[in-house]
């Protein structure tokens, strides 16, 4: 846990702000939603994204928190998942995050 970083905050902070979390991952709604369902998926621990993911064991169970989220949310089977890896993609928050995102028709 870095005491720096927001959302190392969020996720080990106050239960009550979380959609869902386990040992190792919390989800909780994004502040600005671009969908009528949008949740961000992160781990507990600090990852600042995708190119430091270096533990397989983390990274499977990241996406198995996804699909059970996904699933809490009434959303499964018609969802979209996002991750904005480094500055030049998007990335703003530096904590590896998963962008959740449904509640709509996204197919064009
Ligand atoms: P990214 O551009 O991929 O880094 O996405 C960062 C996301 O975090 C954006 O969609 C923001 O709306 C969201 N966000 C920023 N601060 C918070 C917060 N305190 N709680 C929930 N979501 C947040
Ligand atoms: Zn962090």
């Amino acid at each position: 846990m870095n005491n720096e970083c927001l959302f190392c905050g969020i996720a080990n902070g106050d239960k009550s702000k979380l959609f869902w979390e386990n040992e190792v991952a919390a989800a909780f709604k994004d502040i600005h939603p671009k969908t009528p369902v949008h949740i961000l998926v992160v781990p507990k621990q600090h990852v600042l994204n995708l190119d430091e993911l270096d533990n397989q064991e983390l990274a499977g169970q990241l996406l198995m928190a996804v699909r059970e989220v996904a699933q809490k949310a009434g959303i499964k089977g018609g969802w979209r998942l996002q991750v904005n890896n480094g500055r030049s993609a998007g990335q703003v928050v530096d904590h590896l995050h998963f962008h959740l995102l449904g509640g709509k028709e996204l197919a064009e």
